[in-house]
């Protein structure tokens, strides 16, 4: 099993001690969910799991490999991949064209084909609009793209930041259904989200942030029903 583990981690910017022995697990299969308020530790969370940043204490496991100081092009090698917040898709480039790039580490252009033709399967908005440019999209419909993209390189392992940022609850909605049906098709979720109830929706377990450090932590729908994360981030 390719289970992704985080022991005890600390992660610094200069003096900003931003993760402080920070520790979780994301196992094979799960869609788990970063919770927090600004400033918890999520985005730097995703930024070390991409090899953007790396701790200075602690331990990252995945299955069997140590990934505790591996450099980016190590994490996308062993599947992990990073969709960041804003969705980075390229405007002046068709639909198509993002998705095609999703594949540049894939040797295989048969391969490169059938999964750009399963991510419109899995989102015909972008089938639509495939000749289209990137720029010319909405907001949700970017945000489809760059799952797209990520899932032509045929990630095991999806770090999601903040999918429902800008986003209208209706296409909120859409975009974690999307989620929820990639994560069923057989790719791990970690999930950061503002939006805790949207994210709790479809994540299987979850952890609350806090200054660098896990607070709480449990069964999404246990969490979804607990006082503190009622009163602090989804609303009394
Ligand atoms: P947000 O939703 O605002 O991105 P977050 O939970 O993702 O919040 P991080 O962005 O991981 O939080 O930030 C954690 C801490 O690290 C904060 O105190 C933040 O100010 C600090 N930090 C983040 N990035 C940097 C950086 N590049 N340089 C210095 N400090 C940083």
């Amino acid at each position: 099993m390719s289970n992704l583990v985080l022991e005890n981690v600390d992660l610094y910017y200069n003096r900003v001690h931003a993760l402080r022995g920070l520790s979780l697990e994301v196992n094979e299969g799960e869609i788990v969910s970063l919770l927090g308020n600004n400033g918890a530790g999520k985005t730097s969370t995703l930024s070390m799991l991409s090899g953007l940043e790396r701790p200075r204490n602690g331990r990252v496991t995945w299955g069997d490999k140590d990934l505790t100081k591996l450099q980016p092009w190590d994490m996308v090698e062993a599947g992990l991949l990073h969709i960041p917040e804003g969705r980075r898709i390229f405007s002046t480039m068709t639909v198509h064209e993002n998705l095609l790039i999703g594949g540049y580490l894939v040797k295989d252009q048969k391969l490169i084909a059938e999964r750009a033709a399963h991510a419109y399967e899995l989102m015909p908005r972008l089938a639509e609009r495939r000749d289209q440019q990137g720029g010319t999209l909405s907001g949700g419909e970017q945000q489809m793209l760059a799952l797209g993209r990520a899932l032509v390189g045929g990630p095991k392992l999806l770090l999601l930041d903040e999918p429902s940022m800008g986003l209208a609850p209706l296409i909120v909605k859409q975009v974690m259904e999307i989620i929820r049906e990639v994560n069923k098709q057989g790719t791990t979720v970690l999930l950061v989200e503002q939006n805790a109830k949207a994210a709790l929706k479809i994540a299987d377990r979850a952890y609350v942030l806090e200054s660098g450090r896990v607070t709480l932590q449990g069964p999404a729908a246990e969490l979804a029903e607990d006082p503190r994360v009622i009163e602090a981030y989804l609303g009394a």
